[in-house]
């Protein structure tokens, strides 16, 4: 059988078609408010001729939003006279997710970037992982999946790629991280890996940028601008648009190679943070404590950096629980010798 028939989801346009395309993916989504509803979670298809294809997603994750501001005004203001081959723009990847401004969707409680490669016959979050494996991301030559730190995090704005073992493709998945042109770029060593769209793509060969460019449950003026800037790079890079892309500086490399590059939370309580974004911490130096506001007899807990590095990413919450990932520190890639 072809995807398009044993996928329960439709697309209401055909991206084999020359020119400015938006539509969606319609996935049945039978109720109570609605016993034959549907949701029509937004694709836009701009393609002129041959050449390759570029695939942006936003909103993988609901509550991070530079992707869906970029890719929103992206889809309006490219001109497929200025595209030579196709931009597939998936503004909010896990809709339901973003429409109730959540990490994960309301309706199956799925996390998207842990249900790639899919299942057509699983749950929405799956079905939709599914199709965007088989209808879009098999035809892409680059995918740009655009992430932020969501409610539960802030990082500083970094283009991230993973350490491929083929060196053919690190060497274009590297030029692609650099032609984002976000102030940092991340060599990252990824806690989960299984399930990400990150993998499924590099899986195929394919040239893979992901980002995290903010957070907090929202985004900046700084990182709207990085997140457009971002996209129109990528574009230029593959040759989809003329032009060189517009790099203010280059990123800063880093890389998180061990365990105790995530600082992890053992205790639940009040958070104070006591080393910020962008601060260089040295092993031993306290990043934040735990304080108990009921019980007034108890010593606050300190967390401890157990490598010397950059901080690249906080918890956000005033609160903190066990297994929180309270900070990254990050070292300089490739390490100096
Ligand atoms: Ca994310």
């Amino acid at each position: 059988m072809s995807d398009e028939q044993y996928s329960k989801i439709s697309l209401d346009i055909d991206p084999d078609v020359d020119g400015c395309q938006h539509g969606a993916m319609i996935i049945p989504w039978s109720r109570d408010q609605s016993s034959w509803g549907s949701i029509r979670l937004p694709v836009s298809v701009i393609k002129n001729g041959d050449g390759p294809t570029v695939l942006f997603t936003g909103a993988n994750h609901g509550d991070e939003y530079e992707g869906p501001v970029a890719l929103t005004k992206l889809r309006s203001a490219l001109d497929y006279i200025d595209v030579r081959g196709c931009v597939i723009i998936i503004p909010a990847l896990n809709l339901p997710a973003f429409r109730a401004g959540k990490r994960t969707s309301p309706i199956d409680g799925g996390n998207m970037n842990r249900a790639f490669p899919g299942n057509p016959n699983g749950t929405i979050t799956e079905m939709i992982a599914d199709f965007v494996t088989t209808r879009f991301i098999s035809r892409a030559d680059y995918v740009v999946d655009i992430h932020a730190g969501g409610r539960s995090m802030n990082l500083l704005p970094t283009s991230i790629i993973h350490d491929l073992p083929d060196t053919d493709q690190m060497d274009r998945t590297l030029a692609a991280m650099h032609a984002f042109g976000a102030p940092y770029g991340m060599v990252l060593t990824e806690l989960d890996a299984n399930g990400m769209i990150d993998t499924v793509v590099e899986d195929m060969g394919k040239v893979f940028v992901s980002t995290e460019l903010g957070g907090a449950a929202s985004s900046t003026v700084e990182t709207i601008k990085i997140a457009e800037r971002g996209v129109m790079n990528i574009l230029k890079h593959a040759g989809i648009i003329d032009g060189a892309p517009d790099i203010p500086a280059p990123s800063r490399t880093l890389h998180t190679p061990h365990a105790e590059s995530f600082v992890t939370c053992k205790t639940e309580g009040l958070f104070e943070i006591c080393k910020e974004l962008g601060d260089t911490v040295v092993a031993g130096e306290v990043i934040a404590r735990v304080h108990y506001l009921e019980e007034p007899e108890r010593d606050p807990t300190p967390l401890i950096a157990e490598c010397d590095g950059l901080i690249v990413c906080r918890h956000m919450p005033g609160l903190v629980t066990r297994g929180d990932c309270v900070a990254v520190i990050a070292e300089p890639w490739p390490a100096p010798k």
